[in-house]
């Protein structure tokens, strides 16, 4: 089982999976934006293995490409969880700073790397995409075995 949550703690989750899941890191603005960091940390988990207690609240965003995105922020502190895509059914983005094991985290692909802050160093080693990577090859990296 692993577990993370809020900053203030109201806001507790847990995820019904044995190891880490497959994290990614984002160098887009809005991600810049909206972790008010260098990029973001997103984990990839599915909606039926989260579980979330507390005050959440949801914060609807309709996305460039008429999507809808719902944000998960604890109502307290307003840390923002996760989110889902109606463009994604099932599938959480979580972000993995919000881990109470995200010391552990090692992010498999970097995206949006034409944005990324100057002094951001990857490892060689780490794929890294322009922009978006195309689906396919993006979920072979995250899907793919790693320990
Ligand atoms: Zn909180
Ligand atoms: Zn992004």
């Amino acid at each position: 089982m692993i577990s993370g949550g809020c900053r203030c703690g109201a806001t507790r989750y847990t995820l019904a999976v044995d190891v880490i899941p497959p994290v990614y890191c984002c160098h887009c603005l809005d991600c810049q934006s909206w972790s008010g960091s260098a990029f973001s940390e997103q984990a990839v988990v599915r909606t039926d293995a989260l579980s979330i207690t507390g005050p959440a609240i949801d914060y609807l965003y309709q996305t460039r490409s008429d999507a809808e995105s719902h944000q998960r922020l604890c109502g307290v502190c307003h840390t923002r969880i996760y989110n889902t895509n109606t463009a994604r059914p099932g599938i959480a983005l979580l972000r993995a700073g919000t881990l109470d094991a995200s010391d552990k985290v090692v992010p498999r692909a970097h995206i949006w790397v034409k944005r990324k802050q100057p002094w951001v160093s990857i490892a060689d080693d780490v794929p890294t995409f322009d922009a978006n990577a195309p689906p396919a090859e993006f979920i072979a990296i995250l899907m793919g075995a790693r320990s």
